[in-house]
């Protein structure tokens, strides 16, 4: 993978690792080095990172590394994660929830019982970020992620930035048609005032 030009970005809030251990992102503590990774810190730094990066090698998004097994081998490619400006949560027309992808589950559910809304409460017990729920149509206690969402925000790979809305997703147990070549930003909940 060339990554001579990705050494010269921008990277204003943005942070940019070579050779990264990836034992320090993931659940487990396990597996080995990735060749690059990005941590985004905004939107228009993601963007431009992938703008530059089009095509050239595998990329790989990371949430709370709560569903992946790394390998001990090295990953010729690169590691995106979210950093904290992907982890708003605000609440619209009492009963929606908007929440940025890198927050966890876990703060998502308490969120929406603060706001007195019902049907997050399963999150609060899957150890993942909200971006890793999509992904894995996350569930527990009879309920899963496409029960609760509404709508995702998403980049793909090439920068361009599009809503999905439910309809358009067919979910299945532990995953969707959803396409792999996506990073979901935020995503629009639905719960039940009570
Ligand atoms: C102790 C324990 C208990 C668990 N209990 C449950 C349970 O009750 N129910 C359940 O369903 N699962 C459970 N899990 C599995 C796991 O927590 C969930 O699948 C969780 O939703 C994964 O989220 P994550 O952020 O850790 O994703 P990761 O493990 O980081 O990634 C999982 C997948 O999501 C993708 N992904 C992550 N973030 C994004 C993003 N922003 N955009 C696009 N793709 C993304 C990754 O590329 C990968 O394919 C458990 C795991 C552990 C370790």
């Amino acid at each position: 993978m060339q990554i001579d030009d990705l050494k010269k970005l921008p990277i204003n809030d943005d942070e940019l690792y070579f050779d990264y251990d990836l034992k320090k992102l993931n659940w487990f503590n396990i597996g080995g080095k990735t060749k690059v990774f990005f941590k985004a810190k905004s939107l228009t730094g993601l963007v431009n990172f992938l703008k530059t990066f089009k095509k050239r090698g595998k990329i790989f998004v990371l949430g709370a590394g709560s569903n992946v097994l790394i390998s001990d081998d090295d990953f010729n490619g690169v590691v995106i994660k979210l950093g904290k400006n992907f982890q708003n949560l605000s609440i619209l027309n009492e009963n929606l929830i908007i929440a940025g992808c890198g927050i966890s589950q876990k703060k998502l559910s308490e969120f929406s019982r603060v706001n007195s809304l019902t049907g997050m409460e399963f999150m609060s017990c899957i150890p993942g970020s909200v971006g890793g729920g999509i992904r894995m149509n996350s569930g527990c206690f009879d309920n899963e992620f496409k029960d609760v969402l509404v709508s995702v925000q998403c980049i793909d790979f090439d920068g361009s930035v599009k809503m999905i809305n439910k309809n358009d997703i067919k979910f299945k147990y532990r995953g969707s048609d959803l396409s792999k070549d996506l990073i979901f930003l935020s995503a629009t909940f639905e719960g039940k005032k009570k």
